[in-house]
């Protein structure tokens, strides 16, 4: 594990993205900072029926919707790039689980694009699907420019166990390090879906205790000694769905649903505009740190739920 921890002024940035959305949320005189927490194929009907007290807590200081039609394949390969990237299929070029070909030297994950536009950016990921972090099937979606990636095997661990070990190293790194910008992926509700179905007791509980994940993320954000001088904007989305007998890739609306989540001092409370979309997740995430969208990045997401952002 490499850690480069960094040091940055983010005076300039600041004072460029103030003349540019006439007032800096930095004004306030919090650092912004980002946590997204993927967890993979989680239907907002079943997740609207488990209980999930962490998720709940988000969303009542933040904006949600369960009725978000993904526009990507409903499937994890361009789903993830989706999200991560801002941008749709066609121009991330992934649309399988097969990510080779993949456009992401034009179209990086965001972490990825923070440190192009300025290195001084801390970075977090952690992951537990391969080809998020690792070259596995012409992956990574996740650069190697990001300052602490880690990779555990989900396939060898099994998720469970692998979400577990995501989580606690996240926990750890969130607490203790700086981090300006991290991404958690939970991979197991997926599985469980697979392997017992969309309905199944077993998927049900795979998303409470996916659930319990991010209530310790938030809860290692809450311990972290600077969080009352810090603007943690936390997102929480998903890839697709799943039929009822456990499965996606079609286009079936329990397939196509997914959800999102804002949360943090930033959010607007309330609904979301009703076209918020996955692809929103990172071009969100970078406007929280101040970085104006430039249009020449042609990204396909906008902006959803900051207050100063719509
Ligand atoms: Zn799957």
């Amino acid at each position: 594990m490499s850690s480069r921890i960094r040091r940055r002024s983010r005076s300039l940035l600041c004072s460029v993205t103030a003349l540019l959305l006439a007032g800096c949320a930095g004004e306030r005189g919090l650092e912004e900072k980002v946590l997204v927490i993927g967890i993979d194929g989680v239907r907002p009907d079943v997740l609207a029926e488990v209980p999930t007290p962490a998720i709940d807590a988000l969303i009542s200081e933040g904006a949600f919707s369960g009725r978000v039609i993904t526009e990507a394949q409903t499937i994890s390969g361009p789903g993830w790039s989706s999200m991560l990237t801002g941008v749709w299929p066609e121009k991330h070029g992934v649309t399988s689980n097969d990510f080779t070909g993949n456009n992401y030297a034009t179209y990086p994950d965001f972490l990825s694009r923070l440190e192009l536009i300025d290195g001084d950016f801390s970075t977090f990921a952690v992951v537990d699907w391969a080809p998020l972090g690792s070259e596995a099937s012409g992956g990574p979606l996740l650069s190697d420019t990001i300052d602490v990636k880690l990779d555990f095997d989900g396939d060898q661990l099994g998720y469970q166990e692998g979400d577990n070990r995501s989580v606690a190293a996240a926990v750890r790194f969130l607490e203790h390090q700086d981090p300006d910008a991290a991404f958690v992926y939970i991979g197991y509700p997926d599985v469980a879906a697979h392997d017992h179905g969309g309905r199944s007791q077993e998927y049900y509980q795979s998303i409470e205790t996916a659930d319990v994940h991010v209530g310790r993320l938030v809860a290692a954000l809450r311990n972290r000694p600077t969080y009352e001088r810090e603007d943690w904007l936390i997102l929480v989305s998903t890839d697709h769905g799943h039929r009822d007998a456990g499965g996606h890739g079609g286009d079936s609306p329990e397939e196509r649903t997914v959800f999102f989540l804002a949360s943090g001092p930033s959010v607007r409370h309330g609904t979301l505009p009703p076209d918020v979309n996955i692809v929103d997740v990172a071009v969100t995430a970078l406007a929280h740190l101040g970085i104006a969208i430039d249009p020449a990045w042609h990204l396909e997401g906008r902006v959803s739920g900051l207050e100063a952002g719509n």
